[in-house]
């Protein structure tokens, strides 16, 4: 078989498309002014940043003034999280975005009730509600799973926060895009640009009109005088553009990719001694997670990588760790295979082709892998 190169780490990070790359274009050359002055420029400039900020409003049922720009998800989910006046409930599979900001405010004596999930990564409506007492602010629970794809029950979620009346977060970083988004009962979501064709280093917090929300930088006035710096215009009006494709063409785009992901996953099953981590049916569309029993994922990513396969092992924010992942402990991977688990994550850009060479180089290695170990 012809070597290929074939990116299927999309969970990762995505190229910036054709379309939002033209539309920043302009923002680094003859738009350039600062939005916050008086002049031309930087009235181009100001409403270019507006221009964004309502095409992301529209595109997630928001309003013009609950969308605050950020440097991406990581801040989104830390601005969202220390405002929280009291408790927190979240889950124990969330990104290290939140976990680790979970930890950072116990510190400083928030507490914090980490929620089990079930053997395919879900949590319920139910769980939450029992975990919410009296001195509960805050329940952040992530719209789908980064590692393992698992489609949270959202809306149940934040029905059962709206009766008990406690803020309802969701990291929805991996969702926009991939599901019909929309922030009808949720108080505060985050997202990111770089896994929907936007730049990296940019994104979003969606904060409902009448929620409290603590000033994140102190400095000027920008984003509403809760996040004070100049706003990087490029990457903002790339943003918009690329929040603005990625719902419109949502529909179309998942069940293309869906078929795609259906076709890796029934491929691979085939290879002896493997399982699928997470749920067959509320899963994103372009998320295969399987483990591989009696091999090391960092082995089999190499060889991957070396006939032009981009994959991941857990998600890409942790590998260096050499920790298991805290998603794949979560859900009870048996030891036999938690070290042999590979991530492909697919988007529209994948062909039926490229998907038919993952399938038969990873049935490959697996067996030269294999082969090896029982020498
Ligand atoms: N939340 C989730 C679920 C993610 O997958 C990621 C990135 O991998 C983040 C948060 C962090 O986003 P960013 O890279 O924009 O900081």
């Amino acid at each position: 078989m012809e070597k290929k190169f074939v990116y299927a780490d999309y969970a990762a990070t995505s190229p910036v498309s054709g379309e939002v790359l033209n539309v920043m274009l302009p923002h680094f050359t003859e738009s350039f002014g600062n939005p916050s002055g008086v002049h031309r420029a930087s009235r181009a400039a100001a409403k270019a940043v507006a221009e964004a900020r309502r095409k992301i409003a529209s595109a997630i049922g928001a309003d013009f003034s609950e969308i605050y720009f950020t440097s991406g998800g990581t801040e989104a989910d830390n601005w969202a999280l220390s405002g929280a006046t009291g408790k927190i409930v979240t889950t124990n599979v969330e990104h290290k975005a939140v976990l680790n900001c979970c930890k950072a405010l116990e510190q400083s004596e928030t507490a914090v009730t980490y929620l089990p999930v079930d053997e395919e990564g879900f949590v319920t409506a139910r769980q939450v509600e029992a975990a919410i007492d009296s001195e509960t602010a805050l329940v952040s629970v992530m719209y789908a799973n980064n590692e393992i794809g698992t489609v949270m029950p959202i809306e149940e979620i934040a029905e059962v926060c709206r009766s008990k009346g406690v803020l309802f977060h969701t990291d929805a970083v991996q969702a926009i895009g991939s599901l019909p988004v929309n922030v009808s009962g949720i108080d505060m979501m985050s997202c990111s640009g770089h896994k929907i064709g936007a730049p990296k280093g940019v994104g979003f917090l969606y904060v409902r009109k009448g929620t409290l929300v603590k000033s994140l930088i102190h400095g000027g006035g920008q984003e509403f005088g809760k996040r004070g710096g100049t706003e990087n215009v490029p990457a903002i009006v790339g943003l918009g553009e690329a929040v603005k494709l990625a719902c419109e063409n949502e529909k179309a785009r998942s069940e293309y990719t869906q078929q795609l992901r259906d076709k890796l996953i029934d491929g691979l099953m085939k290879i002896p001694h493997t399982r699928l981590n997470g749920s067959r049916e509320k899963r994103l569309c372009g998320n295969v997670n399987v483990s591989f029993a009696d091999v090391e994922s960092e082995a089999v990513l190499l060889m991957l990588d070396a006939a032009g396969i981009c994959a991941s092992g857990g998600s890409a924010c942790t590998t260096g760790d050499d920790e298991p992942s805290h998603v794949l402990t979560a859900i009870g991977v048996p030891k036999r295979y938690l070290n042999g688990t590979v991530r492909f994550t697919l988007s529209y850009r994948n062909t039926e082709d490229e998907i038919d060479y993952i399938i038969a180089k990873t049935a490959e290695i697996i067996e030269r892998l294999r082969n090896i170990k029982h020498k």
